[in-house]
Protein backbone atom coordinates (compact mmCIF):
# COMPACT_ATOMS: atom_id res chain seq x y z
CA UNK A 1 0.00 0.00 0.00
CA UNK A 2 1.09 3.66 -0.81
CA UNK A 3 0.14 6.76 1.20
CA UNK A 4 1.27 10.10 0.36
CA UNK A 5 0.39 13.64 2.40
CA UNK A 6 0.23 16.93 0.56
CA UNK A 7 -0.42 20.31 1.39
CA UNK A 8 1.16 23.55 1.30
CA UNK A 9 3.22 25.43 3.91
CA UNK A 10 2.50 24.68 7.56
CA UNK A 11 0.11 22.31 7.17
CA UNK A 12 1.20 19.83 9.45
CA UNK A 13 2.50 16.63 7.36
CA UNK A 14 5.29 15.63 8.85
CA UNK A 15 3.74 15.69 12.57
CA UNK A 16 1.17 13.44 10.99
CA UNK A 17 3.13 11.10 8.97
CA UNK A 18 5.08 10.12 12.28
CA UNK A 19 1.50 9.40 14.07
CA UNK A 20 0.06 7.10 10.79
CA UNK A 21 3.44 5.21 10.75
CA UNK A 22 3.31 4.93 14.15
CA UNK A 23 -0.62 3.46 14.10
CA UNK A 24 0.38 1.22 11.32
CA UNK A 25 3.47 -0.31 12.60
CA UNK A 26 1.28 -0.73 15.73
CA UNK A 27 -0.88 -3.10 13.84
CA UNK A 28 1.64 -5.34 12.71
CA UNK A 29 2.82 -3.85 9.09
CA UNK A 30 6.60 -3.44 7.60
CA UNK A 31 6.57 0.46 7.10
CA UNK A 32 8.63 2.68 5.00
CA UNK A 33 8.28 6.39 5.95
CA UNK A 34 10.10 9.02 3.26
CA UNK A 35 9.49 12.40 1.91
CA UNK A 36 9.92 14.37 -1.65
CA UNK A 37 11.73 16.32 -2.52
CA UNK A 38 14.41 13.21 -2.02
CA UNK A 39 13.94 9.81 0.03
CA UNK A 40 17.19 8.44 -1.64
CA UNK A 41 20.53 9.60 -1.35
CA UNK A 42 20.54 10.69 -4.67
CA UNK A 43 17.30 12.38 -4.45
CA UNK A 44 18.24 14.23 -1.32
CA UNK A 45 20.82 15.94 -3.07
CA UNK A 46 18.58 16.98 -5.84
CA UNK A 47 16.57 18.03 -2.96
CA UNK A 48 19.72 20.70 -1.94
CA UNK A 49 20.38 22.13 -5.23
CA UNK A 50 16.59 22.95 -5.84
CA UNK A 51 15.56 24.04 -1.98
CA UNK A 52 19.11 25.44 -1.18
CA UNK A 53 20.20 28.84 -2.52
CA UNK A 54 17.92 31.56 -4.20
CA UNK A 55 14.56 31.15 -5.06
CA UNK A 56 14.94 31.99 -8.79
CA UNK A 57 18.18 29.88 -9.16
CA UNK A 58 15.96 27.47 -11.40
CA UNK A 59 13.08 28.54 -13.69
CA UNK A 60 9.96 26.73 -12.88
CA UNK A 61 10.17 24.03 -16.09
CA UNK A 62 13.70 22.89 -14.83
CA UNK A 63 12.73 22.75 -11.41
CA UNK A 64 9.70 20.51 -12.08
CA UNK A 65 12.50 18.38 -14.10
CA UNK A 66 14.64 18.43 -11.53
CA UNK A 67 12.00 16.95 -8.90
CA UNK A 68 11.30 14.71 -11.51
CA UNK A 69 14.34 13.40 -11.74
CA UNK A 70 14.78 13.26 -8.15
CA UNK A 71 11.61 11.25 -8.07
CA UNK A 72 12.61 8.62 -10.89
CA UNK A 73 15.96 7.71 -8.07
CA UNK A 74 13.18 7.73 -5.35
CA UNK A 75 10.90 5.41 -6.86
CA UNK A 76 13.59 3.22 -8.53
CA UNK A 77 15.84 2.74 -5.20
CA UNK A 78 13.21 3.09 -2.55
CA UNK A 79 9.43 3.25 -3.49
CA UNK A 80 9.31 0.08 -5.81
CA UNK A 81 11.13 -2.40 -4.06
CA UNK A 82 9.30 -1.88 -0.52
CA UNK A 83 6.22 -2.20 -2.54
CA UNK A 84 7.35 -5.08 -3.92
CA UNK A 85 8.03 -7.00 -0.69
CA UNK A 86 4.80 -5.68 0.52
CA UNK A 87 5.19 -2.84 2.96
CA UNK A 88 3.39 -0.11 3.52
CA UNK A 89 5.30 3.33 2.25
CA UNK A 90 4.24 6.64 3.70
CA UNK A 91 5.60 9.75 1.70
CA UNK A 92 5.98 13.06 2.79
CA UNK A 93 4.73 14.85 -0.55
CA UNK A 94 4.83 12.99 -3.96
CA UNK A 95 4.08 14.03 -7.60
CA UNK A 96 0.90 15.84 -6.63
CA UNK A 97 3.35 18.78 -4.75
CA UNK A 98 4.70 19.06 -8.48
CA UNK A 99 1.54 19.72 -9.79
CA UNK A 100 0.42 22.07 -7.21
CA UNK A 101 3.96 24.11 -6.37
CA UNK A 102 5.85 23.93 -9.76
CA UNK A 103 2.42 23.43 -12.17
CA UNK A 104 -0.53 25.38 -10.21
CA UNK A 105 1.63 28.43 -8.71
CA UNK A 106 4.66 27.86 -10.26
CA UNK A 107 2.78 28.25 -13.87
CA UNK A 108 4.78 24.96 -15.51
CA UNK A 109 2.31 23.87 -18.15
CA UNK A 110 -0.06 20.97 -17.25
CA UNK A 111 0.80 19.20 -20.13
CA UNK A 112 4.66 18.70 -19.58
CA UNK A 113 4.02 17.54 -15.91
CA UNK A 114 1.64 15.23 -17.32
CA UNK A 115 4.19 13.63 -19.88
CA UNK A 116 6.45 13.30 -17.13
CA UNK A 117 4.30 11.53 -14.62
CA UNK A 118 3.22 9.12 -17.33
CA UNK A 119 6.74 8.28 -18.13
CA UNK A 120 8.28 8.47 -15.01
CA UNK A 121 5.99 7.16 -12.43
CA UNK A 122 5.04 4.28 -14.72
CA UNK A 123 2.72 2.03 -12.40
CA UNK A 124 3.27 3.74 -9.15
CA UNK A 125 0.34 5.39 -7.77
CA UNK A 126 -0.99 6.37 -4.26
CA UNK A 127 -3.30 4.00 -3.07
CA UNK A 128 -4.26 7.10 -0.76
CA UNK A 129 -3.49 10.52 -0.96
CA UNK A 130 -4.37 12.79 2.21
CA UNK A 131 -4.90 16.35 1.17
CA UNK A 132 -4.06 18.62 3.87
CA UNK A 133 -6.10 22.16 3.51
CA UNK A 134 -5.83 24.98 5.24
CA UNK A 135 -6.44 29.12 4.75
CA UNK A 136 -3.38 30.04 3.77
CA UNK A 137 -2.68 32.84 6.69
CA UNK A 138 -2.85 30.07 9.43
CA UNK A 139 -0.22 27.43 7.40
CA UNK A 140 2.65 30.75 6.88
CA UNK A 141 2.28 31.53 10.31
CA UNK A 142 2.76 28.10 11.79
CA UNK A 143 5.71 27.37 9.19
CA UNK A 144 7.41 30.61 10.51
CA UNK A 145 6.82 29.72 13.79
CA UNK A 146 8.68 26.63 12.86
CA UNK A 147 12.25 26.18 14.30
CA UNK A 148 14.85 25.32 11.18
CA UNK A 149 12.09 25.07 8.64
CA UNK A 150 13.56 25.85 5.04
CA UNK A 151 12.47 29.25 4.22
CA UNK A 152 12.43 29.16 0.78
CA UNK A 153 8.72 29.70 0.51
CA UNK A 154 9.84 33.41 2.10
CA UNK A 155 9.98 34.88 -0.93
CA UNK A 156 7.15 33.64 -2.27
CA UNK A 157 4.11 36.68 -1.72
CA UNK A 158 0.67 35.30 -0.77
CA UNK A 159 -1.03 35.32 -4.49
CA UNK A 160 1.69 32.19 -4.79
CA UNK A 161 -0.11 30.57 -1.81
CA UNK A 162 -3.26 30.86 -2.51
CA UNK A 163 -2.82 29.50 -6.36
CA UNK A 164 -0.85 26.66 -4.28
CA UNK A 165 -3.97 26.42 -2.13
CA UNK A 166 -6.49 26.09 -5.20
CA UNK A 167 -3.80 23.85 -6.81
CA UNK A 168 -4.00 21.16 -3.89
CA UNK A 169 -7.96 21.25 -3.72
CA UNK A 170 -7.99 21.58 -7.71
CA UNK A 171 -6.25 18.06 -7.19
CA UNK A 172 -8.70 16.38 -4.62
CA UNK A 173 -11.80 17.40 -6.19
CA UNK A 174 -10.67 15.76 -9.80
CA UNK A 175 -9.63 12.38 -7.89
CA UNK A 176 -12.06 11.87 -5.26
CA UNK A 177 -11.37 7.78 -5.32
CA UNK A 178 -7.55 8.51 -4.38
CA UNK A 179 -7.77 11.49 -2.48
CA UNK A 180 -9.21 12.43 0.47
CA UNK A 181 -9.77 16.37 1.80
CA UNK A 182 -8.21 16.92 5.68
CA UNK A 183 -9.27 19.44 7.49
CA UNK A 184 -5.70 20.73 8.73
CA UNK A 185 -6.77 24.10 11.10
CA UNK A 186 -7.68 22.27 13.76
CA UNK A 187 -5.04 20.57 16.75
CA UNK A 188 -2.86 17.71 15.72
CA UNK A 189 -5.12 15.10 17.65
CA UNK A 190 -8.38 16.42 15.79
CA UNK A 191 -6.15 15.81 12.46
CA UNK A 192 -4.92 12.60 13.31
CA UNK A 193 -8.14 11.26 13.98
CA UNK A 194 -9.50 12.58 10.68
CA UNK A 195 -6.53 11.10 8.85
CA UNK A 196 -7.17 7.34 10.43
CA UNK A 197 -10.86 7.74 9.21
CA UNK A 198 -9.40 8.01 6.21
CA UNK A 199 -6.87 5.44 5.99
CA UNK A 200 -9.15 2.95 7.72
CA UNK A 201 -12.51 4.07 5.79
CA UNK A 202 -10.32 2.97 2.38
CA UNK A 203 -7.24 0.87 3.11
CA UNK A 204 -7.73 -2.59 4.94
CA UNK A 205 -5.68 -1.86 7.86
O1 LIG B 1 7.48 19.04 2.99
P1 LIG B 1 7.91 20.43 3.36
O2 LIG B 1 6.73 21.32 3.57
O3 LIG B 1 8.90 20.47 4.48
O4 LIG B 1 8.64 20.95 2.01
C1 LIG B 1 9.88 21.53 1.97
C2 LIG B 1 9.92 22.68 0.98
O5 LIG B 1 10.03 22.21 -0.35
C3 LIG B 1 8.67 23.52 1.02
O6 LIG B 1 8.94 24.70 1.70
C4 LIG B 1 8.35 23.83 -0.43
O7 LIG B 1 8.47 25.22 -0.67
C5 LIG B 1 9.38 23.10 -1.25
N1 LIG B 1 8.81 22.31 -2.35
C6 LIG B 1 8.78 22.85 -3.63
N2 LIG B 1 8.29 22.09 -4.67
C7 LIG B 1 7.85 20.84 -4.46
C8 LIG B 1 7.88 20.30 -3.18
C9 LIG B 1 8.38 21.06 -2.13
O8 LIG B 1 9.15 24.00 -3.83
N3 LIG B 1 7.41 20.14 -5.50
Amino acid sequence: RFITFEGGEGAGKSTQVLRLVARLESAGHEVVKTREPGGSPGAESIRDLVLRGAADRWSPVTETLLMYAARRDHIERVIRPALSRGAWVVCDRFADSTRAYQGAAGGTAPGLIAALETFVLEDIKPDLTLVFDLPVDIGLARAHARAGAEMRFESKGAAFHERLREGFRAIAEAEPERCALIDASGGMDEVEGEVWRAVSDRLTI
